[in-house]
């Protein structure tokens, strides 16, 4: 899975494109105009690991709230805005890092032109956003009123187009649709066609249940073609759970290494222990470390040593005794009662 070449776009302290990381953001769900519960909210997420932070800014009081948030969070801060270029020029003032707009709906030339400028006289570079959602009139009814792959992709290159008439280049695009086959072949098509850094994710995924698969299956298509420069897990729900969803995502793909990975057997009819309980277990309690290891929880004798083995830390279970692992070597057997407590300790150990 080779990445996709693409332009590199500094996003404040984050580069993306070209070789760089795959960039890990979210979105508020405060009233952004409400700084202090905004602030709180970056914070946590900061705490998570999210790299890039967007806020909506739907209001005057959002956009005011802008420079006070900026001065208080370490992460880069983007600015989300529809309709209203004077936000947008707002917002550059304010020292945000980036600007998500569709040039489409900002209005006129001159308009688009001031937010261009605002931009360049900050160097701050712009997302170009297209929603399903907000498909301009014209490209849905030529595809008769269904979102289209080919729709989405015309109104990106219509959209960046306005911005590359105006000399502007420090372009990121997203081109996300609710289905997710939609989204797939939009974010193929569009990466044929453009070098600006992609965007990825699925919009509106829904609850965590099913947004999680939504945009894992989504997301990793697209990350397994090697398209993708930074990514939006979706979720209706905390927003935290969208940054842990999303390095779940990169890990899965071997994209990076961060954290522990807990694996663990399904469990059958030969496991004498709670396998279920002891990993969650061990899960939770390790959901702070920040250093890669794999760490393999199993439930008997059959395939637990070799799949122990092959883990950084192993614990293969038998009847009410479990052997510890550690790089392929036994270092301990324990009762059934400390196998959560001994992983742990092997871990800290690490
Ligand atoms: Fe069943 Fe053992 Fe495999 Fe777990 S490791 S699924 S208990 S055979």
């Amino acid at each position: 899975m080779l990445p996709r070449k693409t332009k590199k776009i500094a996003i404040g302290k984050v580069v993306i494109g070209d070789k760089n990381p795959i960039a890990v953001q979210s979105m508020t769900k405060t009233k952004t105009s409400d700084v202090a519960a905004t602030v709180r909210q970056i914070h946590a997420l900061e705490q998570a690991g999210c790299q890039i932070v967007r806020c909506a800014v739907p209001d005057q009081a959002s956009a005011d709230a802008l420079r006070e948030i900026k001065k208080q969070i370490h992460i880069p801060l983007v600015a989300d805005i529809h309709f209203n270029h004077k936000f947008a020029i707002q917002a550059a003032e304010s020292g945000v890092d980036k600007l998500r707009i569709n040039p489409g709906n900002i209005g006129d030339k001159n308009k688009i032109k001031a937010v261009v400028d605002a931009a360049q006289a900050h160097k701050i570079p712009i997302r170009v956003g297209v929603n399903s959602g907000s498909l301009e009139k014209e490209i849905k009814a030529k595809y008769k009123g269904h979102i289209t792959a080919q729709g989405l992709v015309e109104s990106a290159l219509k959209n960046i187009k306005i911005l590359e008439d105006l000399k502007f280049k420090d372009i990121v695009i997203s081109i996300k649709a609710t289905s997710v086959p939609v989204t797939i072949a939009a974010y193929k098509l569009l990466s044929k066609k453009v070098k600006y850094p992609l965007h990825i994710g699925i919009t509106e995924a829904g609850i965590p249940e099913v947004g999680i698969i939504r945009s894992s299956v989504g997301i990793g298509a697209l990350l397994a073609e090697g398209i993708g420069d930074t990514l939006r897990v979706s979720l209706t729900g905390d927003p935290v759970e969208e940054v842990r969803v999303a390095y779940e995502i990169l890990k899965s793909l071997e994209l990076i290494e961060a954290g522990i990975t807990v694996i663990s057997c399904p469990t059958c009819g030969r496991v004498e222990v709670d396998v279920a309980k002891i990993a969650r277990q061990i899960y939770e309690k390790t959901r702070h470390i920040t250093k890669p290891l794999k760490v393999a929880i199993m439930g008997c004798e059959v395939n637990g040593p070799g799949e122990a083995a092959d883990a950084d830390i192993g614990l293969a279970c038998g009847k009410g005794v479990g052997l510890i692992f550690r790089n392929g070597q036994v270092v301990r057997k324990v009762p059934e009662r400390e196998m959560v407590q001994a992983v742990l300790e092997e871990i800290e150990r690490s």
